[in-house]
């Protein structure tokens, strides 16, 4: 099993994949946060990636699905958030789950407008200690900029400041939002209200994907 959370910056997609993988034993493939981890461990990858992550822009198609490449194990089930971002990357991806006899069974579009997204992103905040998230807007820590859950002092990311978020929106119209009508083609697009609440949004995640994954094991898809 095969999926892909798919919408535009701040539009949920990290915090969803991960209760999802979560909830359904999925493993989860974000590859900011790959990309990310290797910038903090300051490794070729991290050195090569640093500045083009913090300018909003994105790295390189054939590094990307690389990555993808060397981490992917067919035997495994997988919920994907940030992959594929570009045309090239979902030919790719297609291509090379083919190989591996696979395929993506569902593409979930989390739909927002872009002015929500804005502010959620300003907003958001993480702890680096124990991963849990905050929003200074919508979801503010009661101590802040330290973590409820640990104490720790909350980090905002990189790009997560004005004019980085403008140019992550324009990559995502121009180089990401293709990605919408090709999985449209192949019938395997579902789009989801993001605009509801964390947990409602949840919940119809939830029934989405257990629908899949039953007709999966009863044989029927
Ligand atoms: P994210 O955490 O998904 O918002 O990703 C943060 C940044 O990592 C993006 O703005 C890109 O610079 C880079 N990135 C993540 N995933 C990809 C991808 N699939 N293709 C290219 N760049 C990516």
């Amino acid at each position: 099993m095969n999926i892909i959370l798919f919408g535009l910056p701040g539009s949920g997609k990290g915090t969803q994949a991960y209760k999802i993988s979560d909830k359904f034993e999925l493993e989860h493939i974000s590859t900011g946060d790959l990309l990310r981890n290797e910038i903090k461990k300051n490794t070729d990858i991290g050195k090569k990636v640093k500045s083009i992550i913090d300018s909003g822009k994105l790295i390189p198609d054939e590094l990307i699905n690389e990555i993808i490449n060397s981490d992917y194990n067919k035997d495994l089930n997988y919920i994907f958030d940030g992959y594929p971002r570009t045309l090239e990357q979902s030919n790719f991806f297609d291509e090379y789950l083919a190989t591996q006899g696979k395929k993506i069974d569902i593409v979930i579009f989390l739909e927002l407008e872009t002015k929500v997204v804005f502010n959620r992103l300003l907003g958001r905040r993480k702890c680096p200690n124990c991963g849990e998230n905050f929003n200074v807007y919508y979801n503010p820590p009661k101590n802040n900029p330290f973590c409820d859950i640990c104490g720790t002092k909350l980090e905002t990311r990189k790009d997560d400041k004005e004019d980085t978020i403008q140019k992550r929106m324009e990559v995502y119209e121009f180089e990401t939002k293709p990605l919408l009508n090709y999985y449209s083609e192949k019938n395997v697009l579902v789009k989801v209200d993001a605009s509801k609440s964390e947990k409602e949004v949840f919940e119809t995640l939830l029934k989405i994907v257990s629908k899949k994954l039953n007709k999966v094991k009863d044989g029927t898809y």
